[in-house]
């Protein structure tokens, strides 16, 4: 039987560049002479310090050029735990114990949803009477000057819906969900407070969340906080309080080696923008194809179509598969398709996807 590598679509865990899959299986078993497996030595040995966890966090400063002023954690958990972790640490920021958040999808809801056991949090704006599709007049904007921060999710996985500029919000700290569109494109890392990403849809495997944190933003978590729960407890240890996810933070320094040796982040974000472009373009030219989401606001990882009918849908997502083109089921709470391109989809991947589009609205438009 012939091997077959197919172009996967998945939000997350997503693709992995083929590169990084063969290096890892070329080092498994026999990793850099030692005799063992990465993942089979201790965390705090000189051997992962310095040849695997260090260089992770110092390649990860170069590509977003992160100022000296923040802190690099890696954290052994999904995202979602930083629902909580977010308000139990920055909520006594300052004496209201408020925090605004912006409600633009589903990964932003559930962030409101934990945040709301922990103190006043305020729904500065949400977009959900549109079924999150488009952005309300900048006049629906309530922003609380006294806010700790504002918390807000840059690109809505679900949806397809990304902000292309930072919300403005008079030196109340931003914190930021980055966990589907980290290392796609530049960012001005000085203009947040913080910034999270969970790693499987642009790092690696999951299991693994990485924290960039301002350093005037530490030391204020709520007394009762859990030890494993307070961003203190990360940056006292080096992040290694406790055995972390050695395999996932392997993983991202592979990822990151592969993004500095592509050209940084300045590369992979054309040709991002020229993956989802033609994509976009795509949908646009056809009307048999249809995206719901406001132009300004389409988001470059995750492109969401829907074809004329359910039915149609379902048909494109199984012909799809059998051309080798995987994972492309929107999500269960919109239906629909989804393509999610992130940083490892080659543009060629696009492509082949472009042309079976075509080929299958020729057939049944
Ligand atoms: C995938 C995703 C999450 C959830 O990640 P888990 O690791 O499953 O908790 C949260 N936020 C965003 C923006 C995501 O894309």
């Amino acid at each position: 039987m012939t091997f077959h590598r197919a172009y996967n679509f998945c939000a997350g865990p997503a693709t992995i560049p083929e590169v990084v899959l063969e290096r890892v299986r070329e080092e498994l078993l026999n990793w850099k002479g030692r005799g063992s497996s990465f993942m089979e030595i201790s965390h705090r040995s000189t051997d992962f310090l310095k040849l695997v966890f260090e260089p992770a966090r110092e390649n990860l400063k170069k590509l977003l050029n992160i100022p000296e002023d923040y802190h690099i954690l890696f954290i052994t958990t999904g995202t979602s735990h930083q629902f909580a972790m977010v308000p139990l640490n920055f909520l006594n920021l300052k004496p209201h114990k408020s925090a605004d958040y912006l409600h633009t999808g589903v990964w932003s809801g559930k962030a409101i949803n934990e945040a709301k056991r922990y103190g006043n949090i305020n729904v500065a704006l949400s977009t959900e009477n549109n079924q999150f599709t488009k952005m309300c007049s900048p006049n629906e904007l309530k922003l609380d000057s006294n806010a700790s921060y504002l918390h807000y999710t840059p690109n809505e996985t679900i949806h397809g819906f990304q902000f292309h500029t930072i919300p403005e919000t008079h030196n109340v700290p931003i914190i930021a969900d980055m966990s589907s569109e980290i290392l796609s494109r530049p960012i001005e890392v000085s203009r947040y407070g913080m910034i999270y990403a969970g790693t499987q849809k642009n790092i690696g495997p999951s299991g693994l969340t990485i924290a960039i944190i301002h350093k005037n933003m530490a030391g204020f978590a709520n007394a009762l906080t859990p030890t494993l729960y307070q961003y203190q407890t990360y940056i006292d240890s080096g992040s290694l309080y406790h055995t972390p996810n050695t395999f996932g933070i392997y993983m991202a320094g592979c990822i990151f080696e592969w993004l500095l040796n592509l050209g940084g982040i300045s590369e992979i974000a054309k040709i991002n923008q020229r993956k989802s472009q033609k994509l976009y373009d795509a949908i646009d030219h056809s009307s048999f194809y249809r995206n719901p989401v406001q132009k300004e606001f389409r988001s470059q990882m995750n492109v969401i179509y829907y074809l004329p009918t359910v039915e149609l849908d379902q048909l494109f997502v199984k012909e799809a598969q059998n051309n080798h083109l995987i994972n492309l089921k929107g999500h269960k709470s919109i239906g629909g398709i989804r393509a999610s391109i992130y940083n490892a989809m080659p543009e060629k991947g696009v492509d082949v996807l472009i042309e079976f589009m075509q080929e299958f609205e020729r057939k049944y438009g």
